[in-house]
């Protein structure tokens, strides 16, 4: 009974968006006024609703985000798989296509599929990628470059070089001569320069640049992991570019007659998110609503002619809000105990342990110091660590100094420590329960996301919407005839004029 009423009610809606908006083919309402001259899209990698609503409660106060004007409840899944990867999610995001685990715009056919910051460099509009992970990871590369397999770096790299893309900030490159690549293709960062790209890598040249400095390829002097930026919590303002400053000079570079295409990932809310370290998590979405707050501002000054959209590809961690072992309690501000990401406390606090040979009462003070944690009594009782707590952690150290870690995925152990260093994940973990919160995995889950949106167009994002469609939304907006193009194919314009030209 029920399968004729759905084709029946889908033939019927499909008919109603025909009379009511012209030829769009899309599932969810599309925009048909005067097209936006400045677009953003903003995406929080692992950026769910409890990730969103965690920073919050941490924070205090509602998020910059929170206070667009349209929400949207947004699906994630894969073209393969129900719990979406990075890859799969930013071509759907880029280019509005479904495709693949770890393909970058391409569909599941491998057939390269035309992306937002394509079609608006096609437009005459100037365009920017700004990512707080490597610049040729798979959120930011899925906006220039095409590949079957999200790790082929190197290929990336050269992708990028080549692109027509005005401005490139954040990480750095992760093989840009080919050292893992069974083809190298030369060095990519000469390529880039010879494509007349500026390289930038010191705070100082960065913060001076300007827009007689043409194109611009920018990322931060220290990259401690991944060729990343920093965690937030771990920068220093005095040598560090935050996302924040790279958001705030894409704008000051890209903006003029032409008009716009910037995309902003924070992407490192999602690797903190796998390593189950919250307070991290919480101070980068922070940072990134931040760096969103920058994009407001700009859209204050031109409210008739921008749009603004904030996503995330996916959920990481399988965050949630309550944990069996506060009941119904929540200590979001124990969080704050927590004085480095679990990445540093890992690279630094950890390996002198191992490298000295330290024992378990060496340990205590620096657990202590780094996250708040106490073994004896004193300071605040809600972070007095239990007898059962204590063994917890010493087992996990004992594992830690063994160097046992590496086969962590073995069944037994890899629900405890997911692969990461024993101690430090015990040790967020530990701390985060004590604060309300729990995690279920180190991967993606398949919970839906929030998308927010503020300005021209705006109102097409309200509803409940699949992620290919925030891309086809973001097309109409910006005067495109919202479909799926492929690589090569020239982009429709709506019957209208269009802003940008
Ligand atoms: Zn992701």
């Amino acid at each position: 009974m029920r399968f004729p009423f759905r084709i029946v009610y889908f033939t019927v809606l499909a008919l109603a968006l025909l009379v009511t908006s012209g030829p769009v083919q899309a599932k969810t309402p599309m925009y048909s006024g005067k097209p936006a001259k400045y677009v953003f899209l903003f995406i929080g990698d692992g950026l769910g609703i409890p990730q969103r609503m965690a920073a919050e409660k941490f924070a205090q106060q509602r998020l910059g985000i929170d206070d667009f004007p349209a929400q949207g409840i947004t699906t994630t899944h894969a073209n393969d798989r129900f719990i979406t990867g990075s890859a799969a999610s930013a071509t759907a995001l880029s280019a509005g296509q479904k495709t693949n685990i770890g393909v970058i715009a391409m569909d599941p056919s491998m057939r390269p599929v035309k992306t937002l910051v394509q079609m608006a460099g096609e437009m005459g509009m100037k365009t920017g990628v700004v990512s707080s992970v490597s610049i040729d990871h798979a959120t930011p590369a899925a906006f220039y470059a095409h590949v079957h397999k999200r790790s082929m770096y190197h290929e990336i790299d050269h992708m990028l070089a080549e692109s027509g893309v005005d401005f490139f900030g954040g990480g750095g490159l992760k093989d840009p001569t080919g050292k893992k690549s069974k083809n190298p293709q030369g060095d990519a960062l000469a390529k880039a320069e010879k494509n007349g790209f500026k390289l930038v890598s010191d705070r100082e040249s960065f913060l001076r640049l300007t827009k007689a400095d043409g194109r611009v390829l920018a990322w931060n002097k220290n990259l401690p992991d991944g060729k990343a930026l920093p965690y937030a919590m771990d920068q220093n303002p005095a040598e560090d570019v935050s996302l924040t400053e790279f958001t705030q000079k894409a704008i000051e570079m890209l903006e003029g007659d032409q008009g716009f295409f910037l995309m902003v990932e924070g992407g490192k809310i999602d690797w903190a998110c796998h390593a189950n370290d919250a307070t991290a998590a919480v101070t980068n979405t922070l940072e990134f609503d931040k760096a969103v707050q920058k994009a407001v501002d700009f859209y204050n000054n031109h409210p008739e002619e921008t749009l603004i959209v904030v996503t995330g590809d996916h959920e990481c961690g399988g965050l949630t809000l309550g944990f069996a072992g506060t009941k119904y309690e929540s200590y979001y501000d124990l969080l704050s105990a927590q004085n480095i990401s679990f990445q540093k406390f890992t690279d630094e606090v950890v390996a002198r342990l191992k490298k000295e040979n330290a024992s378990f009462e060496d340990a205590k003070p620096l657990i202590t110091k780094h996250f708040g944690l106490k073994f004896t009594g004193g300071g605040d009782a809600l972070l007095a660590l239990s007898d059962h707590e204590a063994k917890q952690i010493q087992k996990a150290f004992e594992r830690t100094v063994s160097g046992e870690q590496e086969k962590a995925d073995e069944p037994g152990t890899y629900l405890l420590y997911g692969g990461y260093d024993p101690l430090t994940i015990t040790l967020t973990h530990i701390l985060n329960q004590k604060a309300g919160l729990g995690w279920t995995s180190y991967k993606h889950t398949g919970v839906p996301v929030s998308t927010s949106a503020l300005g021209l167009g705006a109102e097409v994002f309200n509803g409940y919407y699949d992620n290919t469609d925030v891309a086809l939304k973001i097309m109409s907006v910006m005067g495109v005839s919202p479909k799926v193009y492929m690589a090569g194919e020239a982009v429709e314009p709506l019957g209208r004029e269009l802003a940008v030209n």
